[in-house]
């Protein structure tokens, strides 16, 4: 083929030597070809190739040169893959966040869309296929490809995967990264389209591309290159070259700057790309040849069958690697079936791509002559030839819609891909044998069904060993859907999230935890009953609204606030106590004083419990009204929810109730004893009152014990036998008279036995009552 297209360069004389060849085509054609690029993309530039050398594109319909590209070969190969290399270690794309290479690729596919009439006619006139194909299925499907894939530049995520083992706890995540640099080897089938299903899912995952377009059609590959650059891709990000497979595809496949292989294209050719790969161990994803077998149940509306089988094999002249090449029709409908079919193939219209046709051209002489050869040999091995089997015409590459009954297993074209339209159309009579003969093959890459039995249907869908399957349709190609070969039509997916698994690797990352890091903290039970009503709030309503912040913020000052109160008057009251313990000491009144300092050491624990309480609601403020987004303010709440609880297992609300109670009888209690004592003391009896309190204090934190409260009728202490004394002692009785009348401060009232009592119960008795005291 090289030798043709080098030789056809003489046909070329400049574009008034061309201009006969633009009438013949397509106005359109003619018009894009004066603006087609025909240099090497490389870097985001269109430059000449390192050898300088050209080569001919030919015109399928005449055989004839219409066009000259660049030849890349090993050194261009090198020049391309340093840029495309340069692009992934230090360029932009794969350093852009998935969402603005995703805006990239759509804009891409736009671009697509707005340059699709000129994109259709240079396809057809690069491959020969009718350009009305070209306008409604290679174009816009490359487009919608192209979109399909831009939608999933920013969902490459991972997976998150807690773990525990002997080592400790892990949090571990996987990443998905692109693989680096990726070789690309297209055919000429479908060659916008091939380059799309190749290209898209690699730039989508952040790769760089080095793509080599068939030699047959390299066109539309270098228009695609301006659009790159037109869309925003950056410099070397994708890198075309037109050129030959033993040398610009070799020299990809070689090239040791280059991370991941893949190609579409014959299955032989697919085992060198394999061997090359091996060689430097990079992964490799295969599009290979296939021999699809298509199903013909026997309760089928036999002229549908024909239409769809029909089209099933001759779309795209038959140049299909999915193409329904083994027709297998049910014994029962299998005479009218043939008849009915070699019609329906006879009618096809066969012509210039760029009329109203259903087919035009084979896309080279290679490929008639291999048709031709392949239907040569059919007849010398017994096919029964309906329609067709010669070349049409005489000039161009078109060959007859050739229909073939009575195929054999065994035959040849029941064996090999012939890659062109020539339908062979093979009779079974058992669904076993059916299954049975059709994956007889060393393909697996389609195939399909024409039955209405579901269970027909579902058996023979299970059994079949192929890619896709087709039921009742054919041909169907959608950008989600998978798209990939068993057996040796080859390795990998192109098309649908599968894709993307080829052109991203996995990475793993572990993080250690803290060894006694709870995975989960259980829920608290008491969050229900929590003060602020902020349990309920967050369990009846799990996405909070700013006004139940609010609320919660308000709640939470209100408490706050109480609780401060309560703070300041409860300490007054610590103060208070020791003055009225200083005063009943001087006064010679120790059990008194005592009572008073056992109910201030009460008043100092309850102010302890208050200040852990009040730096917990304080807290919960804090980070309520500092925290911005509702998530962190839900974690506040959570937050604050916990010490809540804390602070209801420390102190039940009951008990804190009753300590506002306490406090303010403490207060009376103190006003009264004030006020029955009268003025304070004079500065001697102060002293000599703080002496002994100190003494008396010190003594009953050393033996942390407090004795029993002096009960009403109790002998007070004895008085001094003076005159004054004796008023003293009687002031005193009276006071005490008073005392026992009063309400007993809450916290200390603990039944004082009478001494008889206390004698009964004898030291048992008394312990209990100490830790009676002491508890309380
Ligand atoms: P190939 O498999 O030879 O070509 C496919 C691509 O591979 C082309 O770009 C080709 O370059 C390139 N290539 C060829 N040799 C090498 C190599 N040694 N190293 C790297 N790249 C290479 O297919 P053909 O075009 O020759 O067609 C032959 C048959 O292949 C067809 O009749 C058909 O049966 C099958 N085929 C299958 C296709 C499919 O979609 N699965 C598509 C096309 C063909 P160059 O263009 O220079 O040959």
């Amino acid at each position: 083929m090289q030798s043709l297209r080098r030789s056809g360069a003489a046909l070329l004389r400049g574009p008034s030597g061309l201009t006969s060849f633009w009438r013949a085509i397509s106005t359109q054609a003619a018009e894009a070809l004066k603006t087609q690029p025909s240099q090497l993309f490389i870097d985001g530039k269109f430059v000449d190739a390192a050898s300088g050398k050209k080569f001919d594109v030919l015109d399928p319909t005449t055989g004839e040169a219409v066009f000259q590209v660049a030849e890349a070969d090993a050194a261009d190969v090198d020049k391309a893959v340093k840029a495309a290399r340069r692009a992934f270690d230090q360029g932009e794309w794969p350093r852009m966040s998935g969402k603005q290479r995703g805006k990239i690729l759509y804009r891409l596919a736009e671009l697509i869309e707005q340059h699709a009439e000129e994109l259709a006619h240079i396809e057809s006139l690069d491959n020969g296929k009718p350009v009305v194909m070209s306008k409604i299925a290679d174009i816009p499907l490359s487009a919608d490809h192209f979109r399909y894939f831009a939608g999933w530049a920013d969902k490459l995520t991972g997976k998150t995967i807690p773990c525990d083992n002997v080592f400790g706890k892990f949090f571990a995540y996987t990443l998905h990264e692109p693989l680096g640099v990726v070789g690309q080897i297209i055919p000429w089938n479908f060659p916008l389209l091939m380059l799309a299903w190749k290209v898209a899912p690699a730039l989508a995952a952040g790769n760089c591309v080095v793509l080599k377009p068939a030699e047959q059609t390299p066109l539309n590959a270098l228009r695609f290159a301006q659009l790159c650059n037109e869309a925003g891709i950056p410099p070397g990000t994708i890198n075309i070259l037109p050129g030959f497979g033993p040398t610009a595809g070799g020299a990809i496949c070689d090239h040791p700057g280059v991370d991941k292989l893949a190609f579409t294209g014959s299955t032989e050719i697919g085992k060198l790309i394999m061997a090359a790969g091996a060689k430097r161990v990079v992964p490799v994803t295969l599009e290979l040849g296939g021999k699809s077998p298509l199903i013909v149940d026997k309760n089928v509306d036999v002229d549908k069958a024909v239409e769809d089988t029909h089209f099933a094999l001759f779309f795209n002249h038959g140049q299909c690697c999915a193409a329904g090449s083994r027709t297998f029709v049910h014994a029962d409908i299998y005479d009218e079936f043939v008849e009915k079919a070699a019609k329906r193939a006879a009618k096809r219209k066969v012509g210039d791509p760029f009329s109203d046709v259903e087919q035009g051209p084979q896309v080279d002489e290679d490929q008639l002559k291999k048709i031709l050869g392949y239907i040569d040999v059919a007849q010398r091995e017994g096919a029964r030839l309906l329609t067709g089997g010669k070349q049409h015409g005489s000039k161009g590459y078109f060959v007859e819609p050739t229909v073939f009954a009575d195929v054999t297993d065994e035959m040849t074209i029941a064996q090999e891909e012939i890659f062109g339209p020539v339908q062979s159309i093979l009779k079974y009579h058992t669904t076993e044998e059916v299954i049975e003969r059709a994956n007889a093959n060393c393909y697996g890459l389609a195939s399909g069904i024409i039955s209405n039995d579901i269970n027909f249907i579902n058996t023979v869908s299970r059994s079949l060993k192929a890619g896709t399957v087709w039921v009742n349709c054919y041909n169907v190609y959608e950008s989600a859907v998978p798209f990939g070969g068993y057996k040796m039509s080859g390795i990998g997916r192109d098309k649908g999230a599968y894709a993307l698994e080829h052109y991203t690797q996995t990475k793993a990352v572990y993080q250690a935890l803290e060894p006694n890091q709870p995975w989960l903290l259980p829920r608290p039970s008491s969050v229900h009953r929590s003060p602020a009503g902020m349990g309920q709030l967050m369990s009846k309503k799990p996405k909070l609204e700013i006004n139940d912040v609010d609320r919660a913020v308000l709640t939470l000052k209100s408490q706050a606030r109480k609780l401060e109160q309560q703070r300041t008057r409860i300490q007054g009251d610590i103060d208070r106590e020791r003055q009225i313990a200083k005063e009943l000491v001087a006064q010679g009144r120790k059990d008194r004083a005592l009572l008073a300092l056992k109910r201030r050491k009460l008043q100092e624990v309850q102010a302890e419990r208050l200040d852990g309480w009040l730096l917990n609601v304080q807290g919960m403020l804090l980070n309520i009204e500092t925290t911005k987004n509702q998530q962190q303010l839900f974690a506040a709440l959570k937050e604050g929810n916990k010490a809540v609880k804390d602070m209801q297992q420390a102190m039940p609300l009951e008990e804190v109730d009753k300590l506002m109670q306490d406090s303010a009888d403490a207060k009376a209690y103190a006003d009264e004893l004030n006020q029955m004592l009268g003025e304070s003391l004079n500065p001697e009896q102060q002293e000599a009152a703080e002496a002994e309190l100190e003494e008396l204090e010190k003594q009953m934190l050393e033996e942390q014990r407090l004795e029993m409260p002096a009960a009403p009728g109790r002998p007070l202490p004895a008085v001094p036998a003076t005159e004054e004394e004796e008023k003293a002692a009687a002031a005193a009785e009276a006071t005490a008279a008073q005392l026992a009348q009063l309400p007993s401060v809450p916290g200390t009232t603990v039944a004082a036995p009478t001494a008889a009592a206390a004698e009964e119960e004898g030291p048992a008795g008394e312990q209990e009552r100490e830790a009676a005291l002491v508890s309380a």
